[in-house]
């Protein structure tokens, strides 16, 4: 066994980090309280390659398959979450399903733009009456001689305002439920499309999330991606592997609670000593640190079954379930050690607590990653 990453993912792991303390971690409030990660920011990442790292470089990526995206997942988040989220709706689930679905003419089509950064990508698929249940959706493409017409409307899209292409799951079939979902490519400046404004969230707000309304939009069939009526497993693939970018999202965000709260720990003086020397201080950073180890287990020891083209599904929901419900606790214990001070926006641990709540409900809720589990133990045994 080795659990070692390369030297060419080592390499690429210290260049994130530090480009992350120059550039990404010290404007993270800014981007916080103004809801936008600048565009200025993600041309820098751009510049670097980070947009491509997942895809084979055929298709203008860096080949460095998951693991290297859950590396690069891992630092953006240590310091900003929003950042990651932007970038993950890109490479990790908007291109991937491109990748994982398309012809090899829309491969070449849309690949090199998303992997370069020139274009941001999105992931279309929740509705406001169908979320856990997507099959159940009502956004229609019909058919007119070369052309689909799209109508309806999607909800909670992340990158929804950024994204230049938007990578579509809609009903072709609507009586055969989930075999009747087709997916598609649609670029943004296609007539009948409309954005909605940017949802106000909890966290994670420098991240867009907003609506998206297509009335009687048309798109050439050369848009369709993958067979028709295979657009709910091309969904479902794609998610597979966003849920390892969404883990690593979670550890990466862990490291920098548990990295600060030990700051913060030996520093605070109560009782004339450290909080940190306080034995009850002391098991938060212990089951902190416990649960890192074990996210980190799980979370690359997934992303390499998933390059080595083994089955990961359960795999990748065990990450996503574990990762972000560990993170939580983690963001619980760094505000808890922070005391007061980890009730303000002057301290980075308020805006992980913050950013840290949704990983539970997007890419499916945890109920749903249980189901998932639970179901392929049934079948299959552990
Ligand atoms: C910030 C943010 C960004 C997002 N980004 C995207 C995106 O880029 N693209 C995209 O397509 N979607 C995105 N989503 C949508 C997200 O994936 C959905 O919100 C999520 O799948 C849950 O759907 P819902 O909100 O409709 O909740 P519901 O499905 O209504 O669920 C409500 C509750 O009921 C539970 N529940 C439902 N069914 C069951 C069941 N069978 N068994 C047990 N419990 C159940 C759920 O687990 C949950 O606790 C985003 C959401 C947020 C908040």
């Amino acid at each position: 066994m080795d659990f070692n990453l390369s030297d060419e993912l080592n390499l690429l792991r210290q260049m994130v980090r530090d480009f992350v303390d120059a550039e990404v971690r010290p404007i993270a409030a800014k981007i916080d309280e103004e809801h936008e990660v600048p565009r200025a920011l993600l041309t820098k990442m751009a510049e670097l390659g980070l947009f491509g790292v997942p895809f084979p470089a055929e298709y203008g990526g860096a080949g460095l398959g998951e693991l290297g995206y859950c590396v690069v997942a891992e630092e953006i988040t240590r310091g900003c979450f929003s950042t990651a989220v932007t970038l993950g709706a890109t490479a990790s689930i908007g291109g991937m399903a491109i990748y994982l679905g398309g012809t090899e003419q829309q491969k070449q089509q849309f690949l090199p733009k998303l992997a370069s950064g020139e274009w941001m990508g999105c992931y279309a698929l929740t509705e406001a009456e169908s979320g856990s249940d997507p099959a159940s959706m009502k956004t229609v493409a019909v058919r007119d001689g070369d052309e689909w017409v799209i109508n309806g409307s999607k909800i909670w899209i992340t990158n929804g305002d950024v994204a230049d292409v938007i990578t579509l799951f809609c009903s072709t079939d609507r009586a055969a439920g989930a075999r009747g979902v087709s997916a598609f490519v649609v670029e943004r400046d296609r007539n009948g499309l409309r954005v909605g404004p940017r949802e106000k969230k909890m966290g994670q707000c420098g991240s867009s999330t907003c609506s998206l309304y297509f009335e009687d939009v048309r798109i050439p069939d050369a848009n369709r991606l993958g067979p028709l009526g295979d657009g709910f497993k091309l969904a479902m693939r794609t998610l597979d592997r966003g849920r390892l970018g969404l883990g690593a999202n979670c550890l990466g965000s862990m490291k920098e609670a548990l990295s600060l709260s030990t700051k913060y720990a030996q520093e605070r003086v109560q009782f004339g000593k450290p909080i940190a020397e306080q034995q009850a201080i002391q098991f938060y950073l212990a089951d902190m640190a416990a649960e890192i180890f074990s996210v980190e287990s799980a979370v690359y020891r997934a992303a390499w079954m998933c390059d080595q083209g083994l089955p990961f599904s359960r795999e990748s929901a065990i990450v996503k379930l574990l990762a972000s419900e560990a993170l939580d606790r983690a963001a619980d214990l760094a505000v808890q050690i922070h005391g007061g001070m980890g009730y303000s926006r002057e301290y980075a641990v308020e805006r992980i607590y913050r950013d840290s709540r949704v990983n539970r409900i997007y890419e499916g809720t945890n109920e749903i990653q249980r189901l998932v589990i639970a179901r392929d133990v049934l079948k299959k045994g552990i």
